[in-house]
């Protein structure tokens, strides 16, 4: 079965409402195996819409509208909706009475354009909208379905768990499924773990589709099934060949992120950290005190942003400063060693680099970030160059500190310097 989702408002299309709306449907139909051929944003404008519902009922089994059933001259989905598939609308008497009743049990006057809401399919039927006063619209023409949802969230989302998921997954058999695990992998850039996973990429049974997020890769891996029981197992037998493929890369599955899983370490190993940031300001101490349960791991942090403050507060000593720059191997394994020793923890990191957009020379330009880890056995520091505006250079900086951790980590069982 194929569908097409057709989200009305021209709201929409000046970015000033995000279509949430149009996530949810996408995520619940992938889940019943009802294949997502579009997805279509048309603004209130009766011609476009028109032709965008056309083109959808063309080409697909399955149309799915959000927005514009409401009463006002903008709301012009019904109506559009009857014309493109062919039917007429008729007044549903129980639904008439009832909008009656809403407005004299508020004492609001109601308009003829409420009654529009009344208005149901010939072929088809309305569906009960709890929430609201518009009821969505099942029309059911020519082989044809069309599905009309209203835009407020609120009402949507009830409506699509009730009427639109029961009604699909009867008419696809109710069997047809999608499984899904999300690989999550670090330490490696896209095309290249994209390249050892390469046999697995023309599967027939199970698909294995790349995502490139910043600073790290995640790889879906799904089937298509009537047997959930048999799509697990295959999903899991693809999933231990892609260990075999990407080894320490894969540092976890589904919504699992990398500090979690660094926190998670540190609290089994009875390990513990502190981090003294310059350019990314804190934000690797806001990624790890994100995890719950991290105090048990992570006593505190420094932002020395200035280069005063990296030798007031950390010792960086201003000869170093000034001779290789705040911006250097020497400072941020200076930083990494203050860090542990000044907070009493295994592990200390320092990042200091050029976050930009301005800020940066031929020799240091901008996206230009030095790392360090100090543990126990000493300290490694890490040049990167990243591209990407500000905010994806300090979060790319966070990652690669969390990547690096977790290597160090996996390297060796350093004997705890504090205890519980
Ligand atoms: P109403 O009776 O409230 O007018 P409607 O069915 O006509 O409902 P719209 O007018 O298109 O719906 O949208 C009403 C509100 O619903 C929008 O202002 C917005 O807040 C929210 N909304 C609409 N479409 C979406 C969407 N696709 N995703 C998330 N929210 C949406
Ligand atoms: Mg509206």
């Amino acid at each position: 079965m194929r569908a097409e989702i057709i989200s009305v408002g021209t709201e929409l299309l000046l970015g000033q409402i995000t279509d949430t709306n149009a996530v949810a449907l996408s995520q619940s139909l992938s889940k019943i195996g009802v294949n997502l051929y579009r997805r279509t944003t048309v603004g209130d404008n009766h011609a476009r819409l028109l032709a965008a519902l056309r083109s959808a009922l063309a080409d697909n089994d399955v149309v799915i509208t959000i927005g514009g059933l409401g009463p006002t001259e903008d709301d012009i989905t019904r109506d559009t909706l009857a014309e493109a598939i062919g039917d007429t609308l008729r007044r549903d008497d129980a639904i008439a009475a009832k909008l009656t009743e809403f407005f004299q049990s508020r004492n609001v006057p109601m308009t003829e354009s409420n009654l529009r809401q009344a208005m149901v399919p010939s072929h088809g039927r309305p569906l009960d909208n709890p929430n609201g006063t518009a009821p969505g619209l099942l029309f059911e023409k020519d082989g044809k379905i069309a599905i009309s949802l209203p835009g407020p969230p609120g009402e949507f989302l009830p409506m699509l768990q009730n009427h639109v998921i029961p009604y699909l997954s009867a008419k696809t058999g109710g069997r047809r499924t999608i499984r899904s695990r999300v690989v999550r992998v670090c330490g490696i850039g896209e095309g290249l773990a994209e390249d050892r996973i390469r046999p697995l990429l023309r599967d027939e049974k199970v698909t294995v589709a790349p995502y490139a997020k910043t600073g790290e890769v995640h790889f879906r891996v799904s089937c298509l099934t009537d047997d959930p029981d048999e799509a697990d197992r295959l999903i899991d037998e693809r999933i231990a060949r892609m260990r075999e493929l990407l080894g320490d890369h894969i540092y976890g599955f589904d919504e699992e992120t990398l500090e979690q899983v660094v926190v998670r370490t540190l609290m089994e190993r009875r390990l513990s950290i502190a981090t003294a940031e310059s350019c990314t300001g804190g934000m690797l101490a806001m990624r790890i005190t994100s995890v719950p349960g991290s105090s048990a791991v992570f006593p505190g942090a420094v932002v020395t942003y200035s280069n005063r403050i990296k030798n007031e507060l950390l010792g960086v000593s201003e000869d170093i400063l000034a001779r290789v720059g705040a911006v250097s191997r020497e400072v941020a394994e200076d930083m990494a060693k203050a860090a542990r020793e000044r907070f009493h923890v295994d592990y200390g990191i320092g990042i200091t680099g050029i976050a930009g957009p301005d800020g940066g020379t031929p020799e240091k330009p901008v996206g230009l970030v030095w790392i360090a880890v100090a543990d126990s056995g000493g300290v490694v520091a890490e040049r990167n160059q990243y591209l990407g505006i500000r905010h994806e250079v300090r979060y790319r900086s966070t990652q690669t500190a969390l990547t690096m951790l977790r290597d160090r980590l996996a390297q060796k069982a350093i004997k705890p310097t504090t205890d519980g």
